[in-house]
């Protein structure tokens, strides 16, 4: 039998040798060709990357995408979900991270040293506040808590220790707007300070994070880096986990990626295939949960059982203005009030069993409706919301299902409560 020939035309291989059969398998010789069309990008996984020869080895660069070195640093399927996630939110640099969460925890280890403050809004991702509490702080990161409707008890906070704000609009369970604009104003006053934001509700689509028309260090006009769970909307499916760091400075970004890098944060290639499968759609997905979930909402307020009905895009939601001011959409989240002298907790979990196509379960963003309840108690320092810690408010994430079946899904579970 003889053995298969590696390919001489190779340039990437070593010189061509007679091979074994199983070797063969393993330097087989088969190479796509270049200039292979189709709508998706190919799936490449890989940690080991080859180089050619020792020359390959010691001038390969990485950081600037020129080359491949090793898969923790990137692959061609990870660099084409970058590129296209910087274009959605308008920046132009990108870092994948295994989640959401990881994405927020890396912005804040890359920025802070001991001795540094960072600043959270009262309506901040729980989980963000609760790695702030504890991890920060076992390395001398102290932080505090700002009223994000209320832009000039920001800058009574901002001190020369000050390093880092968060921001985020609305808050994910509250959804008050805060004003984005005047918040900016306030930190631009101090060029020291780094301004990230939360973006995954907005997703890139409802505004653009770095288009507020603040202007700040090296001509942004926004945020200096927005955080996205991918695992929300981009995701669309309710099965992947991921997170983003958008930016539009390089020497921010290369803070970020040489941070990333020393972590060994890395996401799977199937993960970022299936999120690179689901952003052609995302506009279209969005902008048909931001319509239903507005239905849901005028609804909502015309029924007599809630205090309270948040939504960004109701006039009477706080931080209707603000919203109005840089939004064009208004996103799938609607959280409504339970006043506790009408609707004590258990009845509220009794509306919340009833419901049939609503499913319990955290996250949003994918195509079933979701519905969860949560205790105002401790939830707000600042606001009405912070008074109401006897009342339940209870978040609906509304799915891509017929908006009439979901109302009438929420009407014969109202009826439960009598
Ligand atoms: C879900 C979420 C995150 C975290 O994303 P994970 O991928 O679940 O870690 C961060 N911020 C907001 C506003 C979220 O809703």
């Amino acid at each position: 039998m003889t053995a298969p020939e590696l390919p001489s035309s190779d340039a990437t291989a070593p010189a061509a040798q007679p091979v074994g059969r199983a070797t063969g398998l393993i330097h087989h010789a088969y190479e796509p060709p270049g200039g292979f069309g189709s709508v998706q990008p190919g799936v490449f996984k890989a940690s080991t990357v080859f180089f050619h020869d020792t020359a390959a080895l010691k001038a390969r660069e990485w950081k600037d995408k020129s080359g491949y070195t090793y898969g923790l640093h990137g692959t061609p399927t990870t660099f084409t979900l970058e590129e296209r996630l910087a274009t959605l939110e308008g920046g132009r640099q990108c870092l994948l991270a295994p989640s959401g969460l990881s994405a927020l925890t890396l912005v804040a280890q890359s920025l802070l040293k001991a001795g540094d403050e960072v600043l959270l809004p009262d309506n901040v991702y729980a989980p963000n506040r609760d790695f702030t509490r504890v991890e920060l702080a076992h390395w001398g990161i102290t932080h505090r808590v700002y009223d994000p409707m209320d832009p000039a008890s920001l800058a009574g906070l901002i001190n020369e220790r000050t390093r880092l704000l968060w921001l985020e609009a609305p808050g994910s369970v509250t959804l008050e707007f805060p004003d984005l604009q005047a918040l900016l104003a306030v930190a631009r006053q101090h060029p020291r300070l780094v301004v990230a934001l939360d973006n995954t509700w907005g997703a890139g689509l409802a505004f653009n994070p770095f288009e507020l028309g603040v202007s700040g260090p090296n001509g942004a006009a926004g945020v200096d880096i927005s955080v996205h769970a991918l695992t929300k909307y981009p995701s669309g499916g309710g099965d992947v986990l991921m997170g983003s760091v958008v930016t539009r400075d390089a020497a921010l970004h290369l803070q970020l990626k040489l941070t990333h890098m020393r972590l060994g944060l890395g996401v799977g290639a199937n993960d970022a295939e299936a999120l690179l499968r689901g952003l052609p759609s995302l506009a279209l997905r969005y902008a048909a949960h931001d319509r239903a979930t507005r239905a849901v909402a005028q609804w909502l307020s015309a029924r007599s059982e809630f205090a309270q009905v948040l939504h960004p895009a109701l006039p009477e939601s706080p931080g209707h203005a603000a919203w109005a001011q840089v939004a064009t959409q208004a996103g799938g989240l609607v959280s409504v009030v339970f006043d506790h002298r009408r609707f004590a907790a258990d009845r509220v979990d009794a509306f919340v069993d009833a419901l049939r196509l609503f499913r319990i379960g955290y996250s949003w963003g994918g195509p079933v409706s979701l519905v969860m309840p949560y205790s105002l108690r401790g939830m707000r320092q600042f606001g009405p919301l912070a008074g109401r810690g006897n009342d339940t408010l209870v978040r609906f994430a509304i799915g891509l299902e017929e908006v009439d079946d979901l109302l009438a899904d929420l009407e014969q579970a109202l009826k439960v409560m009598g």
